[in-house]
């Protein structure tokens, strides 16, 4: 549904933008134009814009940096509310980290590791924002979200909450703090004071990535989830998929796990090659991969 005149007053002087490409604020760098695109710089605004928009009936989509969404070329017609870089604060008292959602993981990871602290090194190269992680439970290198979130504050049903987290609510790439059911605006994890080896790591993971993913192009990190007992990426180069290309979105030669955008890549360019794939490794091993990155249309 397109935004009534009232609705479309009340979003700009809540200071929400038109004319926002999606490719502007996602890591793939595609999709068109969305409805409205704000950023909020506390749970007030945020508040705001969400009611604004909820009277309306006018749809929501709350995202982080953008690095795990594929956002069609039509556009969305939705306020996009992007809880960023004006909502980064983040703070450490002795083996915790209070980090508000919208500060990156990557910057909290590094700092937490200059703090003198380890169990949160393997996040370092992931580079979505706090929220974000949470929502989707990010994870690398055998570390995951869950194992180091304690408290999250989140919005659901209008309502702020603050609750105490048991790692076991999370799973892989999922949690119950995910929009649409939740907006995470700010966490607290539990880390572990350094043994003398968490910049070591730090520093070989971020070694491992740029030497194994295709960080030189566009993407949205793993394109699939990992199935059971199996890794999406080896089953893709078994298929022989290695450097498929349709359009401009390319299954990395460097690494098969990763769907790029090699230039100008359209939204059904790797949607299709996204079905290429799935048929492939479907039918020369039995399993059917699920998609990791989330399709916004
Ligand atoms: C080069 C590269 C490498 C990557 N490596 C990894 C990796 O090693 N491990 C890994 O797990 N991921 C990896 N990713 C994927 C991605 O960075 C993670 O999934 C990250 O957690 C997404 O965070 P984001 O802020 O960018 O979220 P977005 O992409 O903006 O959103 C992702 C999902 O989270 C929801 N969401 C975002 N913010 C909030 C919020 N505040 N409250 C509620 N819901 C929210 C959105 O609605 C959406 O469904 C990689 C991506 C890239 C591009």
């Amino acid at each position: 549904m397109a935004a009534n005149k009232c609705l479309e007053e009340k979003l700009l002087l809540l200071g929400a933008r038109k004319g926002v490409e999606a490719r502007s604020f996602t890591s793939f760098r595609i999709g068109g134009e969305v409805g409205f695109f704000a950023e909020p710089r506390n749970a007030d605004e945020l508040a705001e814009l969400m009611s604004a928009a909820k009277c309306c009936g006018y749809p929501i989509y709350v995202i982080g940096n953008g690095t795990n969404l594929l956002v069609s070329d039509d556009g969305v017609d939705a306020l996009f509310i992007r809880i960023g870089s004006r909502m980064s604060a983040y703070s450490f008292n002795e083996t915790t980290v209070s980090a508000e959602a919208g500060a990156l993981l990557c910057t909290v990871a590094k700092a937490s590791v200059a703090a003198g602290l380890g169990g949160m090194e393997w996040a370092a190269g992931i580079p979505g924002t706090i929220g974000g992680a949470v929502a989707m439970n990010a994870g690398a290198y055998g570390g995951e979200i869950k194992q180091i979130l304690r408290r999250v504050t989140y919005v659901s049903n209008g309502r702020l909450i603050t609750k105490r987290v048991c790692g076991n609510e999370l799973s892989y790439r999922k949690s119950p703090f995910a929009w649409p059911d939740a907006i995470v605006v700010s966490a607290e994890f539990e880390l572990n004071k350094d043994d003398g080896g968490a910049a070591a790591r730090m520093e070989d993971y971020n070694i491992r990535r740029r030497t194994k993913q295709p960080l030189e192009f566009p993407s949205a990190g793993s394109t699939f989830k990992r199935p059971k007992d199996r890794y999406a990426g080896a089953l893709i180069e078994e298929a022989g998929l290695k450097g498929k290309r349709i359009g401009g979105a390319m299954v990395s030669p460097k690494h098969a796990g990763f769907i790029v955008n090699c230039g100008g890549a359209t939204f059904e360019d790797v949607c299709e090659l996204m079905a290429f794939v799935q048929k492939t490794v479907f039918d020369m091993s039995g399993v059917l991969l699920e998609p990791e990155v989330k399709i916004v249309r």
